[in-house]
Protein backbone atom coordinates (compact mmCIF):
# COMPACT_ATOMS: atom_id res chain seq x y z
CA UNK A 1 0.00 0.00 0.00
CA UNK A 2 1.04 3.96 -0.24
CA UNK A 3 3.16 5.30 2.71
CA UNK A 4 0.66 7.91 2.82
CA UNK A 5 -2.37 5.45 2.82
CA UNK A 6 -0.24 3.48 5.60
CA UNK A 7 -0.27 6.81 7.63
CA UNK A 8 -4.16 7.93 7.35
CA UNK A 9 -5.27 4.72 8.03
CA UNK A 10 -3.42 3.96 11.27
CA UNK A 11 -4.46 7.48 12.25
CA UNK A 12 -2.00 9.94 11.75
CA UNK A 13 -4.37 12.32 9.85
CA UNK A 14 -6.02 12.63 6.36
CA UNK A 15 -3.85 11.84 3.36
CA UNK A 16 -3.26 15.62 3.07
CA UNK A 17 -1.69 16.13 6.38
CA UNK A 18 0.45 12.89 6.73
CA UNK A 19 2.10 14.66 3.68
CA UNK A 20 3.11 17.65 6.24
CA UNK A 21 4.42 14.94 8.39
CA UNK A 22 6.69 13.40 5.76
CA UNK A 23 7.66 16.92 4.23
CA UNK A 24 8.91 17.56 8.43
CA UNK A 25 11.07 15.00 8.14
CA UNK A 26 9.29 12.98 11.08
CA UNK A 27 8.49 9.27 8.85
CA UNK A 28 11.07 6.65 8.49
CA UNK A 29 10.62 3.43 6.03
CA UNK A 30 13.29 1.12 7.58
CA UNK A 31 15.34 3.65 9.03
CA UNK A 32 15.65 6.00 6.30
CA UNK A 33 13.54 9.10 5.91
CA UNK A 34 10.46 8.79 3.77
CA UNK A 35 10.32 11.56 0.72
CA UNK A 36 6.85 10.71 -0.37
CA UNK A 37 3.98 9.22 0.39
CA UNK A 38 3.41 8.09 -2.77
CA UNK A 39 6.08 4.89 -2.02
CA UNK A 40 4.44 1.65 -1.67
CA UNK A 41 5.57 -0.13 1.71
CA UNK A 42 4.70 -3.36 3.15
CA UNK A 43 2.82 -2.78 6.26
CA UNK A 44 3.99 -6.23 7.57
CA UNK A 45 7.43 -6.45 6.71
CA UNK A 46 8.56 -2.87 6.79
CA UNK A 47 9.60 -0.90 9.72
CA UNK A 48 7.63 2.38 9.73
CA UNK A 49 8.44 5.05 12.32
CA UNK A 50 6.84 8.39 12.97
CA UNK A 51 9.10 10.76 15.29
CA UNK A 52 11.41 7.43 16.03
CA UNK A 53 8.29 5.54 17.47
CA UNK A 54 7.37 2.13 15.44
CA UNK A 55 3.88 2.40 14.15
CA UNK A 56 1.62 -0.90 14.27
CA UNK A 57 -0.54 -1.52 11.25
CA UNK A 58 -4.29 -1.30 12.36
CA UNK A 59 -6.84 -0.26 9.67
CA UNK A 60 -9.68 -1.31 11.54
CA UNK A 61 -10.81 -0.35 15.24
CA UNK A 62 -13.53 -1.30 17.70
CA UNK A 63 -14.21 -0.01 21.44
CA UNK A 64 -16.31 -1.53 23.70
CA UNK A 65 -18.00 1.12 25.69
CA UNK A 66 -20.24 1.36 28.66
CA UNK A 67 -22.38 4.05 27.69
CA UNK A 68 -23.72 6.46 30.87
CA UNK A 69 -27.07 7.68 30.61
CA UNK A 70 -27.03 11.56 29.47
CA UNK A 71 -24.82 11.03 26.28
CA UNK A 72 -26.13 10.33 22.90
CA UNK A 73 -25.56 7.78 20.68
CA UNK A 74 -24.40 10.20 17.64
CA UNK A 75 -21.08 11.10 16.27
CA UNK A 76 -21.72 14.69 17.04
CA UNK A 77 -24.39 17.24 18.12
CA UNK A 78 -24.45 20.55 18.74
CA UNK A 79 -26.09 20.40 22.23
CA UNK A 80 -25.60 17.43 23.49
CA UNK A 81 -22.29 15.34 24.67
CA UNK A 82 -22.10 12.59 22.13
CA UNK A 83 -20.65 8.95 22.94
CA UNK A 84 -17.25 10.01 20.64
CA UNK A 85 -16.57 12.74 22.61
CA UNK A 86 -16.35 10.14 25.65
CA UNK A 87 -13.47 8.14 23.65
CA UNK A 88 -10.74 10.97 24.64
CA UNK A 89 -7.83 9.11 23.60
CA UNK A 90 -9.74 8.68 20.28
CA UNK A 91 -9.93 12.13 19.04
CA UNK A 92 -6.97 11.35 16.09
CA UNK A 93 -9.36 9.10 14.60
CA UNK A 94 -12.51 11.08 13.06
CA UNK A 95 -14.08 7.83 11.24
CA UNK A 96 -15.57 6.38 14.13
CA UNK A 97 -18.97 5.67 14.29
CA UNK A 98 -21.43 3.71 16.63
CA UNK A 99 -22.95 0.34 15.70
CA UNK A 100 -26.74 1.33 16.32
CA UNK A 101 -28.22 3.56 18.77
CA UNK A 102 -29.14 3.63 22.32
CA UNK A 103 -31.58 6.15 24.25
CA UNK A 104 -30.10 8.98 25.77
CA UNK A 105 -31.13 7.18 29.40
CA UNK A 106 -29.97 4.11 28.46
CA UNK A 107 -26.84 2.47 29.86
CA UNK A 108 -24.76 -0.17 28.95
CA UNK A 109 -22.68 -1.69 25.89
CA UNK A 110 -22.17 -0.07 23.20
CA UNK A 111 -19.80 -1.04 20.35
CA UNK A 112 -18.03 1.76 18.43
CA UNK A 113 -15.77 1.05 15.22
CA UNK A 114 -14.89 2.12 11.75
CA UNK A 115 -15.57 -0.83 9.91
CA UNK A 116 -18.54 -0.48 7.70
CA UNK A 117 -18.88 -3.64 7.14
CA UNK A 118 -18.96 -5.66 10.78
CA UNK A 119 -21.69 -2.73 11.43
CA UNK A 120 -23.58 -3.57 8.66
CA UNK A 121 -23.68 -7.10 9.85
CA UNK A 122 -24.61 -7.13 13.29
CA UNK A 123 -27.34 -4.32 12.51
CA UNK A 124 -28.67 -5.93 10.00
CA UNK A 125 -32.55 -7.76 10.30
CA UNK A 126 -31.83 -10.33 8.11
CA UNK A 127 -28.69 -11.39 10.52
CA UNK A 128 -31.25 -11.82 13.45
CA UNK A 129 -28.77 -10.32 15.84
CA UNK A 130 -29.67 -10.71 19.44
CA UNK A 131 -29.64 -7.63 21.86
CA UNK A 132 -30.18 -8.76 25.46
CA UNK A 133 -31.08 -5.76 28.14
CA UNK A 134 -31.70 -5.47 31.74
CA UNK A 135 -34.50 -3.35 32.90
CA UNK A 136 -36.44 -1.89 35.76
CA UNK A 137 -40.10 -2.02 35.50
CA UNK A 138 -42.91 0.18 36.52
CA UNK A 139 -46.33 -2.70 36.99
CA UNK A 140 -45.66 -6.38 37.47
CA UNK A 141 -44.78 -8.30 34.77
CA UNK A 142 -46.46 -11.59 34.56
CA UNK A 143 -46.06 -15.16 32.98
CA UNK A 144 -48.76 -13.39 30.05
CA UNK A 145 -46.49 -11.03 29.31
CA UNK A 146 -43.82 -13.78 28.69
CA UNK A 147 -46.36 -15.37 26.43
CA UNK A 148 -47.36 -11.85 24.80
CA UNK A 149 -42.81 -11.43 23.60
CA UNK A 150 -42.54 -14.88 23.10
CA UNK A 151 -45.09 -14.80 19.88
CA UNK A 152 -44.79 -11.19 18.68
CA UNK A 153 -47.25 -8.77 19.22
CA UNK A 154 -48.27 -5.35 17.83
CA UNK A 155 -47.06 -1.95 19.44
CA UNK A 156 -49.64 0.79 20.22
CA UNK A 157 -49.54 2.47 16.60
CA UNK A 158 -49.93 -1.31 14.95
CA UNK A 159 -46.31 -1.62 14.43
CA UNK A 160 -45.59 -5.61 14.91
CA UNK A 161 -42.93 -6.83 16.96
CA UNK A 162 -40.99 -9.83 16.32
CA UNK A 163 -40.80 -12.65 19.57
CA UNK A 164 -38.60 -12.27 21.87
CA UNK A 165 -37.87 -14.26 25.09
CA UNK A 166 -38.66 -12.58 28.29
CA UNK A 167 -37.18 -13.29 31.36
CA UNK A 168 -38.24 -12.16 34.82
CA UNK A 169 -35.96 -11.45 37.47
CA UNK A 170 -38.03 -9.73 40.78
CA UNK A 171 -41.57 -8.82 41.01
CA UNK A 172 -42.25 -6.34 43.58
CA UNK A 173 -46.04 -7.10 44.31
CA UNK A 174 -46.11 -4.05 47.17
CA UNK A 175 -44.17 -1.48 44.99
CA UNK A 176 -45.57 -3.07 42.13
CA UNK A 177 -42.58 -3.10 39.94
CA UNK A 178 -40.12 -5.94 38.74
CA UNK A 179 -37.03 -6.31 36.92
CA UNK A 180 -36.21 -8.44 34.31
CA UNK A 181 -33.74 -9.24 30.90
CA UNK A 182 -35.01 -9.17 27.46
CA UNK A 183 -33.61 -10.74 24.38
CA UNK A 184 -35.10 -9.19 21.13
CA UNK A 185 -33.50 -9.43 17.63
CA UNK A 186 -34.62 -5.85 15.80
CA UNK A 187 -33.88 -2.51 16.66
CA UNK A 188 -36.66 -0.81 16.33
CA UNK A 189 -36.98 3.18 17.75
CA UNK A 190 -37.31 3.02 21.67
CA UNK A 191 -38.41 -0.72 21.02
CA UNK A 192 -37.93 -2.08 24.46
CA UNK A 193 -40.02 1.00 26.27
CA UNK A 194 -42.60 0.60 23.66
CA UNK A 195 -42.93 -2.96 24.23
CA UNK A 196 -43.76 -2.46 27.77
CA UNK A 197 -45.89 0.48 27.24
CA UNK A 198 -47.82 -2.01 24.73
CA UNK A 199 -48.53 -4.21 28.00
CA UNK A 200 -49.06 -0.66 29.99
CA UNK A 201 -46.05 -1.46 31.72
CA UNK A 202 -43.25 1.55 32.04
CA UNK A 203 -39.25 0.97 31.63
CA UNK A 204 -38.05 3.05 33.99
CA UNK A 205 -34.61 2.25 33.46
CA UNK A 206 -32.86 0.04 30.37
CA UNK A 207 -29.27 -1.51 30.08
CA UNK A 208 -27.72 -3.41 27.21
CA UNK A 209 -25.83 -6.01 28.50
CA UNK A 210 -25.13 -8.06 25.17
CA UNK A 211 -24.90 -7.86 21.19
CA UNK A 212 -24.52 -10.87 19.21
CA UNK A 213 -21.56 -12.82 21.51
CA UNK A 214 -20.41 -9.50 22.48
CA UNK A 215 -20.68 -9.03 26.19
CA UNK A 216 -20.43 -5.89 28.34
CA UNK A 217 -17.28 -6.15 30.43
CA UNK A 218 -18.61 -5.34 33.96
CA UNK A 219 -15.59 -4.30 34.99
CA UNK A 220 -15.66 -1.09 32.71
CA UNK A 221 -17.42 1.42 34.68
CA UNK A 222 -20.20 3.89 33.31
CA UNK A 223 -18.16 6.14 30.58
CA UNK A 224 -15.23 3.78 30.19
CA UNK A 225 -14.27 2.09 27.77
CA UNK A 226 -11.21 -0.51 25.96
CA UNK A 227 -10.65 -2.33 22.45
CA UNK A 228 -12.15 -5.72 21.59
CA UNK A 229 -9.75 -8.42 22.45
CA UNK A 230 -9.14 -10.56 19.52
CA UNK A 231 -11.10 -13.54 20.77
CA UNK A 232 -14.18 -11.07 21.27
CA UNK A 233 -13.64 -9.86 17.21
CA UNK A 234 -13.31 -13.26 15.73
CA UNK A 235 -16.45 -14.29 16.94
CA UNK A 236 -18.46 -11.67 16.35
CA UNK A 237 -17.37 -11.70 12.49
N1 LIG B 1 -34.97 -0.02 23.33
C1 LIG B 1 -35.26 1.18 23.85
O1 LIG B 1 -36.40 1.48 24.12
N2 LIG B 1 -34.24 2.03 24.07
C2 LIG B 1 -32.94 1.74 23.80
O2 LIG B 1 -32.05 2.56 24.04
C3 LIG B 1 -32.66 0.47 23.27
C4 LIG B 1 -33.69 -0.39 23.03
Amino acid sequence: MRLDKFLADVGLGSRKEVKQLIKKNLVKVNGSLAKDGKIQVNEKTDVITFDEEPLVYQRFFYYMLHKPQGVISATEDKRDETVLDLLADTDFRDDLFPVGRLDKDTEGLLLLTNDGQLAHQLLSPKKHVDKEYFAKIEGVVTEEDIRCFKKGFPLSNGEMVKPSQLFIESVDEVKQCSTIRLIIQEGKFHQVKRMFEAVDKKVTYLKRLRMGSLVLDERLELGEYRQLTDAELNSLK
